[in-house]
């Protein structure tokens, strides 16, 4: 179980400094048609690829068994600016939880 704390000090890319965040899970946020990814997965499911796309992405070999856990859809929001941002490297957990 991983716990982030909902409020945070941290470094803000528009303020340049720490500033105190808040930080929110983004659920529900359907993939845009237009991204980089999706254009490429519509253009192989279009003229086929191998075995693409998989008819059970449960069959997929990912090293012998498929991933437990997730990579976690965080955005921190700055007190300071307003703006929010969204980290680089995601968090990876299979349970997960803000703490208020
Ligand atoms: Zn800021």
């Amino acid at each position: 179980m991983v716990k982030i704390p909902k409020e945070q000090r941290r470094y803000c890319p528009h303020c340049d400094e720490h500033t105190e965040q808040t930080v929110k899970e983004v659920t529900n946020r359907s993939a845009s048609p237009w991204s980089k990814k999706a254009r490429k997965r519509q253009r192989k499911i279009d003229n086929g690829y191998g075995s693409f796309p998989y008819e059970n992405p449960a069959n997929r070999s990912r090293g012998g068994s498929n991933p437990t856990s997730g990579k976690k859809d965080l955005e921190f929001n700055c007190k300071e600016c307003g703006k929010s941002w969204k980290p680089r490297n995601a968090i990876r957990a299979a349970k997960f939880e803000i703490e208020r």
